[in-house]
């Protein structure tokens, strides 16, 4: 989960980073009221989740509280890059002598944390690194020893950062780890951090990313989720424990095992483009022991998504078996006709693996007009892409 600036600003003043004050305003008026409260000349940023809004506009200084206002006023609403701001943060403005860059983020490709620093901060700092690789630092972090004085030493020192910074940002790298690791974060990215004119080094932005995987410890990190800007189907499935991804194509998916339920997009995704290109609607695991609530709970979820015309059901029988997944099924669409919800898309269910040919028998005998069985992935990636295409 990305936060925006403000929330990063809070999480860093929780551990004590240094951060100037600040509030978050929707409206003109409120921006007027929180500069007003932080003393008149404050700078103005726009609150979208993505890079760059210095250089789109999205970061405007005003010399008192009126022109707080007639600077929210300006950015409110403006489009960045495809995100419509809906807030702005304000903050006391800082007097910028220089711009350093400084993050930790989880680096997959490496199995590793990294440490990202350079004093050539700001918003050139992409093509700072493209230019003058020597001048950005990368050095991993072992998890196990995380980042204590002496490596942070060695961080400012291969960052190249000035002596007169150098005890600040060695702080700032500590109690900056201090919060990715207590936070459960993937990234936590400052830039600028910037020296200002009395000497002091101070985070002026904050890039966050949480690990939703570790939402479980953070029972404070739910209040952070953005629900206006969450898909109304995915809330849904979240509210009844689905892993369940929204897409933009035409045929619902419902898998067991993330594996599997991956490749089913790739082979739809594949068998569509004979179909006009018809895509896959979603990504949906509903887990090895699926029972017929959990399979209704999906379908009900992928049903209900509009565009969806078709839905392919691929299931690879293992500990539940293919006869108890096939029982689950054709429960779960009795069930979807109890709640009110009348099934008119039609299914095609490929059942492969523990039990297959009794799975099978269940579905035949059932004999439900709406469920066509198609025994290879392949074949019934290609007769759901078919039938979505013909919904269309
Ligand atoms: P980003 O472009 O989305 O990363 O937004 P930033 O928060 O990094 O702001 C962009 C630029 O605006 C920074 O690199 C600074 O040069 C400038 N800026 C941000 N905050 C302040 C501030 O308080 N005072 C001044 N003078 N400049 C600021
Ligand atoms: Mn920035």
């Amino acid at each position: 989960m990305d936060l925006y600036e403000y929330q990063g600003r809070d999480v860093f003043e929780k551990h004590g980073l240094p951060v100037l004050a600040g509030g978050v305003a929707e409206t003109p008026e409120e921006a007027r009221a929180i500069a007003e409260r932080l003393g008149g000349r404050v700078v103005v940023k726009a609150q979208v989740k993505v890079g760059g809004r210095g250089k789109a506009g999205g970061v405007k200084l005003a010399a008192d509280a009126t022109e707080a206002y007639d600077r929210a006023n300006d950015i409110l609403g403006m489009d960045i890059k495809g995100h419509t701001v809906h807030k702005v943060m304000l903050a006391e403005t800082a007097d910028i002598v220089e711009e350093y860059y400084f993050s930790y983020l989880l680096d997959r490709a490496n199995r590793t944390f990294l440490c990202i620093a350079s004093v050539a901060g700001g918003m050139e700092i992409e093509t700072v690194a493209e230019t003058d690789p020597e001048k950005v630092a990368k050095i991993a972090i072992d998890a196990n020893r995380g980042v204590d004085e002496a490596l942070a030493r060695e961080i400012v020192t291969a960052g190249h950062f000035p002596a007169e910074v150098a005890d600040q940002v060695v702080d700032i790298a500590i109690k900056l780890w201090q919060t990715f690791r207590a936070e459960d974060a993937t990234l936590v990215e400052v830039n600028p951090l910037a020296k200002i004119s009395s000497g002091k080094v101070l985070c002026l932005d904050a890039k966050v990313t949480l690990d939703e995987n570790a939402g479980f410890r953070h029972a404070d990190h739910e209040a952070l989720e953005d629900k206006a800007a969450v898909d109304p189907l995915e809330q849904a499935a979240k509210a009844k424990d689905l892993n369940y991804v929204k897409l933009d194509g035409e045929v619902g998916i419902i898998g067991n095992g993330a594996g599997l339920v991956m490749s089913t997009l790739d082979v739809v995704a594949y068998a569509g483009e004979q179909f006009g290109g018809v895509k896959p609607a979603n990504f949906l695991d509903i887990g090895g022991g699926a029972s017929a609530e959990v399979m209704a709970n999906g379908l009900e979820i992928v049903l209900s998504d509009p565009a969806v015309k078709s839905v392919f059901v691929n299931v690879f029988g293992g500990i539940t078996a293919c006869d108890a997944v096939a029982n689950g099924i054709v429960q779960a669409l009795a069930m979807l006709e109890g709640r009110g919800e009348t099934v008119t898309k039609p299914l095609v269910v490929r059942l492969d693996g523990n039990n297959a040919e009794a799975g099978r028998a269940i579905l035949d005998s059932a004999n439900n007009p709406l469920v066509q069985r198609v025994d290879t992935m392949d074949g019934a990636a290609e007769r759901a892409a078919e039938l979505a295409a013909a919904g269309k």
